[in-house]
Formats: structure tokens, sequence, C-alpha cells
């Protein structure tokens, strides 16, 4: 008998661990979870994630049940947990599928030798990846630090090596330790908010969200991604995540439908998902500073009263309100918008990215300190490849390129619901007697730009190359 300590894997189907521990152990698999403390208090803690977490572990334990299981639920220090488990169980060890963030791997190399060492098996698995970090090295072994060269040889290698994709391993219903309930939000974070955005969780929603998404807006995905007022992107990232939906599905899927620039490009952005992930996991000083550290000489003014505006969504650019509004309320950004507003914080506003990356990881659902931090390092001009710091977003101009009716816009900036399309990006510049009839007065029920895109573009440059001197 094994236990099956899930963690990001949050799935039955497909699930490479679990599978290996059913299939050695003739179905006998004790289902564990542990929240962990270190994770919970954490630096990146977040309310709205954490409520993901419980719904998707609560879907779980349903599933469980239909097999007269139950998924053994404990919170405290995971190695003392496991060992506990593992007496009352009577588990000859534990499988699980690694996880690549610096603290999973400390963690989990810790465990794993103190099992070892007790006379326990533990095994570990690639699951939450397509390809880790030694499959897709350069030809000397090092490690891919920009991202096209990666991706050439990502999908070279997954040429040579097609995923399959495993069904529901055979579980067989055998007694099980008793698990704590499934804590209320407040038990594991007093301070949590009352309300807070929520998304379908549950394996069976997601493998639905991923076969609409296929049959849908997959085909025109390479035009429809950027454009924020489009449901253009699968919305997948919550599932992925948390393991809820496993890449191999999502990839499998992707070859599956016609082939064409639309599955190509969905692809691509997967490759993304890896890329980062070994990038961290290779070099971890980036979740403390830049990739690149001549930017850790970056003077930022971080001026607290624009930061809290740009939180507020209330900066003047609707594109960017609009943007800032929709992580509020849903608890997740499109892409484009992601990358506009991130821009706008660190060039626009001269906001240390740091601070952008927190407000990310406390508010997104799909919050993922790989992914995470990798965006905003591309976006601050600090991070691993192409984009240099010289290209900056215009925050009207990318308005006007990729939500060009404003649909938006106006879906989250309800004080620019009227306001004219020509005007929709640039409300300020309405003549007061537009301005009343749109039903917006600026300065009043909607704020003119906080600072002025073109000044601050040229404050920005002589930061980045006042740090970038001393080199
Ligand atoms: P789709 O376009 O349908 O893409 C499919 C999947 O590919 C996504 O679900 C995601 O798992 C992966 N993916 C897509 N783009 C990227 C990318 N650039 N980097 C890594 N993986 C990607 N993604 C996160 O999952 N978590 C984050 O915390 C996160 N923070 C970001 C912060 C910034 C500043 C930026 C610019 C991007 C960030 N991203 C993050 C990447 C991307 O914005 C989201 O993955 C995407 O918007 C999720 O929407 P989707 O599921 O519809 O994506």
């Amino acid at each position: 008998m094994y236990i099956h300590w899930f963690r990001r894997d949050l799935r039955l189907r497909d699930n490479t661990a679990l599978m290996a521990a059913a299939t050695a152990a003739g179905g006998a698999v004790v289902p564990v979870f542990i929240f962990d403390d270190a994770i919970l208090r954490g630096r990146f803690a977040s309310p709205a994630r954490t409520q993901f977490l419980l719904d998707c572990l609560a879907a779980l334990d349903a599933e469980l049940r239909t097999f007269g299981l139950h998924l053994v639920v404990r919170r405290g220090d995971p190695l003392r947990t496991l060992f506990d488990v593992l007496r009352e169980s009577g588990a000859s060890g534990v499988t699980w599928n690694r996880d690549y963030t610096p603290y999973a791997v400390r963690r989990d190399t810790a465990i794993k030798q103190a099992l070892r060492e007790a006379g326990y098996e533990a095994h570990s698995f690639k699951d939450t990846v397509i390809f880790e970090m030694k499959e897709v090295a350069t030809a000397d072994g090092r490690p891919y630090t920009v991202y096209t060269p990666y991706a050439k040889r990502w999908r070279s290698r997954l040429a040579a090596e097609p995923v399959t994709v495993q069904d529901m391993p055979r579980l067989a219903t055998i007694p099980l330790p008793v698990s704590e309930p499934l804590p209320h939000l407040t038990d594991l974070l007093p301070d949590a908010p009352a309300t807070l955005p929520r998304f379908p969780a549950g394996e069976a929603v997601a493998l639905e969200a991923l076969e609409r998404f296929v049959r849908g807006p997959l085909a025109s995905y390479a035009q429809g991604r950027d454009l924020m007022a489009v449901a253009g992107t699968s919305r997948l990232s919550p599932y992925l995540r948390l393991g809820v939906l496993s890449p191999r599905q999502c990839v499998a899927a992707a070859l599956a439908a016609p082939p064409g620039p639309g599955p190509e490009s969905w692809i691509g952005e997967l490759i993304w998902r890896d890329f980062y992930v070994q990038v961290l996991y290779h070099f971890p000083h980036a979740l403390r500073g830049s990739f690149k550290p001549a930017y850790n000489r970056i003077d930022w003014p971080n001026d607290p009263v624009l930061f809290a505006a740009w939180q507020q969504g209330l900066t003047g650019y609707p594109i960017v309100d609009a943007a800032m509004r929709q992580l509020q309320r849903e608890g997740w950004m499109h892409n484009r918008a992601r990358m506009i507003v991130a821009s706008f914080l660190t060039k626009d506003l001269l906001i240390d990215w740091r601070w952008g990356e927190r407000h990310f990881m406390h508010l997104l659902i799909d919050g993922d300190p790989a992914a995470n931090n990798g965006g905003w390092q591309w976006a601050a001009g600090t991070g691993t490849d192409a984009q240099p710091f010289f290209r900056i977003f215009n925050p009207v101009s990318q308005g006007q390129k990729f939500d060009p009716e404003g649909a938006y816009v106006r879906r989250y900036v309800p004080e620019l619901v009227n306001v004219p399309t020509r005007y929709i990006h640039e409300p300020h510049k309405m003549s007061l007697a537009e301005q009343r009839k749109a039903g917006v007065l600026i300065g009043r029920d909607y704020p003119a730009p906080i600072v002025d895109h073109a000044t601050q573009r040229t404050k920005a440059l002589e930061l980045y190359r006042a740090a970038t001197r001393h080199n």
C-alpha cells in the first residue's frame, strides 16, 4: 500500500504518481493532502487562490467517495504528517509528483531522504510539466535562458516523444485513516475577506472547459488571444496551476484538433509555462531580485500613492483600470492586459516590479511563482530574454489596438460606459460638453491620467540606463 501525497495535481485522471502507486499496490492507495503552514503564511499567500484550492479539494474528495474512499486531509508539517499517516495506514511508502519551486525542491529533497532513512519508500514523478529541466537543455547541457531556441528544442523533443495521456487508475476500496474536516478559508487565513472571486472547481468541470475551448476558440486562438474583450483564450490557467488538468491533456487535445496556427500558437503558450518553470529552477535568485543582476540597481521611486491608484484601477488610463478591476473582480486577468499593466507599473509609474508581482500573487487564482515572476520580469525588461527595457508599451495605443471598440473597458469601468469609442482610451480628451453628454466628468467621476506617459517614458529610460551604466 502507498500513500499518494496530492500537492499541485488535484485530479485522478492522467496523474502520473497516482497511477504508479495504484499499479504497484493493486489499487491500494491512501490519498492524502496536507495544508503546509509554511505556504499558507508565505509572502505569496492568497485568499482567492486558497479558496479555489479548498473548492478543488472538496471536488476531489467527492470523486474519491464514489470509490468508497475519501481524501485524508491534515494540517501541519508535511514530513511529520506523512510519518503519522504511514503509521496509521501501514503503507510502505509515499508517491508524489514533483514541484520545482525553490521551496518545494528543498522540502521534497529533505522529505525523500528522511523517509528513506526511516525505511520507507519514496518515489517522485514528472507530471506538472511536459519536459523537465534536463530534457530540454542546450547541446552542452546548460539551461536555455531565451525562449525561442528553448521552444524549438521543446517542439523537436515532443515530435520524437509524443505525449501519452493516461486514464483513471483502478482504486481499491480500503480502510483509510480518518481525515480532519476540510477547513474553512478563515481557519487557514483568518484575515481573508468575506467575499472573494470564485472559479468553477473540479476535474470534471476542468475537462469540460478544455473540451469547450478546443471545439471553439482554439482554431482562431492565434488572432483571438490578444483581444481583451473576446473569450479567445482557454482560461484554464487556474486548473493548470493546481493540476486539476495535466499539461499532457492540454497538449494532446491541441494535437488532436485540426492542425493550424491556432493549436500551434496555443502549444507555444504551454511551452512558456515549461520555460519559466525551468528558469526558476535553475535561477532561483530570480524570485528575490532581477534575473539580470544589473537591474537590481534601478533606483525605483516607488510612490505609494501611485501604487494604490494602480491597484484600485484609478490611473486615468482606461485599459489599465479595466484590467486591474478585472483582477479584483475575477481573480484573473487577460494575458495582454497583464503585459500592459505590468509595463505601466514599472515604466510609467516607476515602481519596482516586485510590488506588482506580489500584488498579482495575492489576487490571482492562477498565481504561480514561476509564470508570474517570468511575466513580471519580461514586462520590466529585467528577465530572461529578448524584450529590451527600452521597448515600452503605450497604454493608449495598446487599448486602441487590442480593445478597438472599448468593450473590455466598458465591461470593467462602468463610469465610461457611454463614452464614444473614439475617446474610450483617452476620455480626458473629451470637451466638457462631451463629458456631460457621456455622463462622466473627468476629475470627478473618473480620474485624469495620474502621470503623463511621454514624460514617464523618458524618466524610465534614464532610470534603466543609470542602473546599467556601471556595467
Ligand atoms: P491561454 O492563452 O489559454 O494559455 C494556455 C496556458 O498556457 C495557460 O493557462 C497557462 O498555463 C500557460 N501560459 C500561457 N501564457 C503563459 C506565459 N506567458 N507564461 C507561462 N505560462 C503561460 N500565468 C499563470 O499561470 N500564473 C501567473 O501567475 C501568471 N502571471 C503573469 C504575470 C504577468 C505580468 C504576465 C505578463 C503573465 C502572467 N502569466 C501567468 C501568463 C499568462 O498571462 C496566463 O497564463 C494566461 O493569461 C492565462 O490565461 P489562459 O489560461 O486563458 O491562457
